[in-house]
């Protein structure tokens, strides 16, 4: 896939007119203002030297110009500059205390009206397009889509840490046995031990994580002990490792029990796109209450020891599925 082939709408091609004249008014600014910086930075690259021609640095595309030179950054409105043209984003502009982090002189508070307008007559390509996105957007839009964007990457399902690896999928499935040293299974039925010596310490980090490889996907088998209320709960939940359309088309059930009880889960996976926090906080899985964990436990109490059977198989959902609102908000 070659970003060549896009059509990126750059100031020398297909803009109009007035942006055209915009454009190199900035382009001219821009030159002036790289001469005084190499300039005063002490001829670093510019006319000491030699190699580069005499204090010229020129951004070369409109789309190197919306790039905030401070934190390389997409600039968005509110555009900001220095009384000497250098531009930088707000975000920016908040965290360096009214100073031009280019040329050090007070900053202001001047908006960059015409790079705005430049930035709206643009189209761009998702920024997800290497792997494998082809929509092309207006500039102003292309953060929303980027934000939803279906090719974008996955992050790391493993609870309990905050893990910042993201990836595609067969990447964070190597990434989760390589790092995290999860257990990895296959097939379509599982039949866990839960064991713990301590059950009445219920620490929020109490969580386990195995993966399920079938019907040609993978599923996190998600059981932790968290606090409900003023309760210490325990919870069995499954993710599905893909996207949330995909997931619908999975069930799965979950079953603990002993001495003659039973509770029963069946529900849809949930996309590892929601959080296992979010999933967690929306109580959409199996909740085992501490008396009843411990009664299943059976022995002196001393020990939590919970056996967790389920099954994944695979749907015959016709088109949208209904219940995914009441999914989403399980009373
Ligand atoms: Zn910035
Ligand atoms: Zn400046
Ligand atoms: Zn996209
Ligand atoms: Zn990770």
């Amino acid at each position: 896939m070659e970003l060549g082939s896009l059509k990126y709408v750059s100031a020398s091609d297909g803009m109009m007119e007035e942006d055209e004249a915009a454009a190199s008014q900035l382009h001219h600014a821009f030159t002036k203002s790289f001469h005084v910086v190499n300039g005063g930075a002490g001829g670093n690259g510019g006319a000491g030297n030699g190699a580069a021609p005499p204090g010229i640095a020129p951004a070369t595309s409109v789309h190197e110009l919306l790039e905030c030179p401070v934190c390389t950054n997409s600039m968005y409105p509110p555009i900001h500059q220095c009384h000497n043209g250098h531009t930088l984003c707000s975000t920016c502009k908040a965290r360096v205390h009214n100073r031009c982090p280019t040329c050090r002189q007070e900053l202001g508070d001047i908006r960059c009206l015409a790079l705005e307008k430049v930035a709206e007559s643009l189209e761009l390509p998702c920024k997800y397009h290497p792997l494998g996105c082809s929509e092309i957007f207006p500039y102003y839009s292309k953060l929303k889509h980027e934000a939803q964007c279906n090719f974008r990457p996955y992050s790391c399902p493993y609870a309990g840490s905050e893990c910042a690896v993201v990836g595609d999928i067969p990447s964070l499935v190597a990434h989760l046995g390589e790092d995290h040293k999860v257990d990895m299974h296959t097939g379509c039925t599982f039949n866990h031990r839960y064991v713990k010596s301590n059950p009445r310490e219920v620490e929020n980090a109490t969580w386990m994580l195995t993966v399920f490889h079938c019907f040609g996907h993978y599923f996190c088998l998600h059981f932790e002990a968290f606090q409900l209320g003023m309760a210490p709960v325990y919870m069995a939940f499954l993710r599905f490792m893909g996207d949330e359309n995909e997931a619908r088309n999975y069930s799965y059930s979950l079953e603990v029990g002993g001495y003659d009880r039973k509770l029963t889960w069946e529900g849809t996976p949930r996309s590892i796109r929601d959080s296992h926090r979010k999933v967690r906080d929306s109580h959409d899985g199996l909740i085992i209450q501490r008396n009843m964990a411990l009664f299943f436990s059976g022995g002196d109490r001393k020990e939590l020891k919970l056996r967790v059977t389920g099954r994944i198989w695979k749907e015959q959902r016709p088109g949208p599925d209904p219940g995914a609102a009441a999914r989403a908000q399980p009373s």
